[in-house]
C-alpha cells in the first residue's frame, strides 16, 4: 500500500508518542505502522535487539515479553475490535480516552488490550543503556520531588506497592509530575477508569512476566537495575511534547 508523503506526515503527527517510539525506525517501517493501525493495530518495531539491555533485563525475557506478551495483546486487540461495527477511532490515545464509550461487552477486551499495546509500546521505547538526564529534567524532578534520588525512592516505593500485577508510571498532570500506579493493564490515559489521569513520562511494567525469569520474587532488584536502562532523552522527549 502506497501512502502520500503529505497523508504519511499527517497521520505521523496525529500518532507521535503511541507508535512512533523508536528511533531507529526507517520511514518504510513507520508507513506500515501507520497503514496498519488504519486498519489493524500492529506490534512496533522494538528498534534494537532483544540483548541490548543485558544484563539489566536479559534477552530471553526481553525476547518473550515483547514477541509473545505485546504480539498477544495486538492480536486480541485486533480480535475485539473486528467485533465493534461502529470503529470511529483514529488513535490508539483516542480508543484509550474513550474506553467507556465502547460497548459494554467488549469493553474489558479493548480496555485490556489497548491498554497492553499503549503501556508496552511506551515501556519499550523508554528503555536504553547509558543515557543521563540532562540538567534540566534533573531540575524538573528535584522540583517536584525534593531531589532525583528522593524521586527514585518514591517511584521504588510506588513500585514495591502494587500488589498483583499493574504498572507504576511518571506523569505529568496540571502542569506538575506525579508517581501513580495502575493496575493490570489500565493507564492514566483512561478517562473515566484511572484514578489519576495525566501524560506518562516513564513507564514501569510491574507484571512478573517482565522480571520473573531474571530476578524471580525480588522485584526490588528489577526496579534497580531499571535505572540503569532509563531512556531519559526519551523521558525529557516526552516532556517537551507534553500538553
Ligand atoms: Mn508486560
Amino acid at each position: 500500500m502506497k501512502v502520500s508523503r503529505k497523508s504519511f506526515v499527517k497521520s505521523a503527527a496525529i500518532l507521535a508518542g503511541a507508535t512512533l517510539l523508536n528511533t531507529h525506525k526507517t520511514e518504510a517501517q513507520i508507513t506500515a505502522a501507520l497503514v496498519n493501525l488504519e486498519n489493524d493495530f500492529a506490534l512496533p518495531p522494538l528498534g534494537y535487539n532483544y540483548d541490548a539491555l543485558e544484563p539489566f533485563i536479559d534477552k530471553l525475557t526481553m525476547e518473550i515479553h515483547y514477541s509473545k506478551h505485546h504480539q498477544a495483546y495486538v492480536n486480541k486487540l485486533n480480535d475485539a475490535k473486528a467485533k465493534i461495527t461502529s470503529w470511529n477511532y483514529k488513535t490508539l490515545n483516542d480508543v484509550l480516552e474513550n474506553i467507556n464509550d465502547i460497548p459494554k461487552d467488549l469493553q474489558g477486551a479493548i480496555r485490556n488490550n489497548a491498554g497492553g499495546h499503549y503501556n508496552h509500546s511506551l515501556f519499550w521505547s523508554l528503555l536504553k543503556t547509558n543515557t543521563i538526564p540532562s540538567e534540566k529534567l534533573v531540575k524538573l524532578i528535584s522540583e517536584n520531588f525534593e531531589s532525583m534520588e528522593n524521586f527514585k525512592t518514591l517511584f521504588t516505593k510506588a513500585a514495591m506497592g502494587i500488589f498483583g500485577s499493574g504498572w507504576v508510571w511518571l506523569i505529568k498532570q496540571d502542569g506538575k509530575l506525579k508517581i501513580v500506579s495502575t493496575p493490570n493493564q489500565d493507564n492514566p490515559l483512561m478517562t473515566g477508569i484511572a484514578k489519576d489521569l495525566g501524560t506518562p513520562m516513564i513507564a514501569l511494567d510491574i507484571w512478573e512476566h517482565a522480571y520473573y525469569l531474571k530476578y524471580q520474587n525480588k522485584r526490588a532488584d528489577y526496579v534497580t537495575a531499571f535505572w540503569s536502562v532509563l531512556n531519559w532523552e526519551k523521558v525529557e522527549e516526552l516532556l517537551v511534547n507534553s500538553r
